[in-house]
């Protein structure tokens, strides 16, 4: 049985304090002890305020950090941010002030360890410090996202691949979202978290996960053992298939849901929830998915008057498609491989993804 937790919830201390250590409790956080290495893995995207909803909310983390302390343990808060260092980020984000006074470790995610996942992946790098926690508490936050539609649960745990390796693995897996998807559920099987804790509470649709994302407030917490059941719940709540997102499908095919999922709690029914536009990237005959891309499927576009050409997506960009061309940007979309990156770490939100009209019509000729 897969047991998923939800409590009704706000930004609100004490009340929030209290349905999170419920939530721990239910899901096993007496396992924590003195000796337990706790590594806290929140969503740490980029620098944000929490009204931003890109990061996940600092009183959550800190519920979470008192849980830990309680138990007696050391807890220690580690991530891998795309965009901007790490300490900028915990400060940006109101972690550093809600945590002051708090005996706790905050680590960037630096060193990997290889391990072996498998095929079609064989040996990938993980964040050591994530691999070797002995509880490992997955913090998501509730976001869309322009190549996956949702991150969640096991999505965010691909926070655990270190600095520009993460471009990396996107560019290994390019084009084919089916094989990313197939990627984060095998890093989620090798971290197997103890915990994961989804912040609904303000959560973010359109556009998302980064500044072209808008907050939207849902007033949730979830919670599981399983991230994948947790996911799922996720998808229901909003009124949409499971397999919308793709990690879930592979999830149940990589045997992680083998169990039926129990709802502890009442689950809000949401109907209204802006999920971003995905279009597939693939499509017509094979011979001619380079120039279909090319032309037709849905691209990085620039707002010149929002852009600083701050340098953070070409830097970032692992197809390495973007240029500077005297004050603007330019993008060459035969490289890129329309993972959306560049989007997601724009620190300016002047980046969107378009379709052309063509893209449009030619997709409802071909029922897409
Ligand atoms: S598009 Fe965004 S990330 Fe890229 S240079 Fe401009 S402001 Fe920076
Ligand atoms: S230009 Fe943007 S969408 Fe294209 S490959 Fe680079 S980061 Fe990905």
């Amino acid at each position: 049985m897969h047991e998923i937790i939800i409590r009704k919830s706000e930004y609100t201390y004490p009340s929030l304090r209290q349905s999170i250590f419920e939530i721990m409790d239910s899901l096993g956080g007496e396992q924590i002890h003195r000796k337990s290495r706790v590594v806290i893995k929140p969503n740490l995207l980029a620098p944000a305020s929490p009204d931003r909803a890109i990061v996940t909310h600092p009183l959550i983390v800190k519920a979470v950090v008192e849980y830990v302390l309680d138990r007696g343990a050391a807890p220690q808060i580690s991530d891998s941010s795309a965009v901007g260092s790490f300490d900028r980020v915990l400060r940006e984000s109101g972690i550093k002030e809600a945590l002051s006074g708090f005996k706790v470790e905050y680590k960037e995610f630096k060193e990997s360890s290889l391990v072996d996942v498998g095929e079609p992946f064989k040996k990938i790098e993980i964040a050591t410090d994530a691999l070797n926690a002995d509880v490992l508490i997955n913090l998501p936050k509730l976001k869309t996202h322009m190549q996956m539609v949702l991150t969640l649960g096991v999505k965010n745990l691909f926070g655990c691949i270190v600095g520009m390796k993460k471009p990396e693995w996107h560019f290994r897996t390019g084009v084919n979202r089916e094989m990313f998807a197939q990627l984060l559920v095998k890093i989620y099987r090798a971290l197997n978290p103890s915990i994961t804790l989804i912040d609904g509470v303000l959560a973010m649709e359109g556009q998302g996960p980064g500044k072209r994302g808008e907050p939207r407030h849902l007033g949730v917490l979830l919670g599981s053992q399983n991230a994948a059941a947790l996911d799922m719940t996720v998808c229901r709540m909003l009124g949409i298939s499971p397999d919308t997102v793709l990690t879930n499908k592979f999830a149940v095919e990589q045997g992680l849901m083998t169990d039926d999922i129990i709802v502890n709690g009442e689950l809000p029914r949401i109907t209204d929830f802006k999920l971003p536009e995905v279009t597939p990237l693939v499509f017509g005959p094979q011979k001619f998915h380079g120039v279909l891309r090319r032309h037709l499927v849905q691209r990085p576009e620039c707002d010149n008057s929002l852009c600083k050409l701050c340098g953070e997506c070409w830097e970032y960009c692992p197809a390495k498609a973007i240029t500077r061309s005297g004050k603007k940007i330019h993008f060459d979309y035969d490289k890129c491989i329309r993972c959306y990156c560049c989007i997601e770490v724009c620190p300016h939100g002047a980046l969107s993804a378009r379709e052309s009209l063509a893209g449009k019509l030619t997709r409802k000729m071909l029922k897409l």
